[in-house]
């Protein structure tokens, strides 16, 4: 598991301005940006607003209309960003097993290329 909703956390500072990011989209619902260190051609992350650290917390937590405006939002970034056609993948790191390094759930949106069988 991991601990509580760390309000310091990187990303919560990219949400408030006190840090900036490229943006990509920006809704009631999520946050679009660029990655600081891609690992692909495009390489964005997508971020609820709320306070979930996980893809476990934001599926058990998040009300119905937060969830749908998130992943609607994802779709809307691959879009924005041109990689519906080519395709691209979509990816979540949970907890230690994972690698997850920044507490906040987020979604890593991969493409721009032909990706091969999985990312390390
Ligand atoms: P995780 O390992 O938690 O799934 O991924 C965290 C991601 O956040 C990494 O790909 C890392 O490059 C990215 N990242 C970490 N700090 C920052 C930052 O300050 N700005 C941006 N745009 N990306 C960051």
């Amino acid at each position: 598991g991991l601990p509580p909703y760390d309000e310091g956390n990187i990303f919560a500072r990219i949400l408030r301005g006190e840090i900036p990011a490229r943006k990509v989209l920006e809704n009631d619902h999520a946050l679009a940006f660029h990655d600081i260190a891609p690992q692909a051609p495009v390489h964005v992350l997508v971020i609820p607003k709320g306070p979930y650290v996980s893809v476990s917390d934001f599926s058990e937590k998040a009300a119905p209309e937060a969830v749908a405006g998130f992943w609607r939002s994802v779709a809307e970034t691959a879009r924005k960003l041109g990689l519906q056609d080519g395709g691209f993948r979509v990816l979540s790191n949970m907890g230690h097993h994972a690698g997850q390094e920044v507490p906040h759930f987020h979604v890593h949106v991969f493409g721009g290329a032909p990706l091969g069988p999985m990312l390390a």
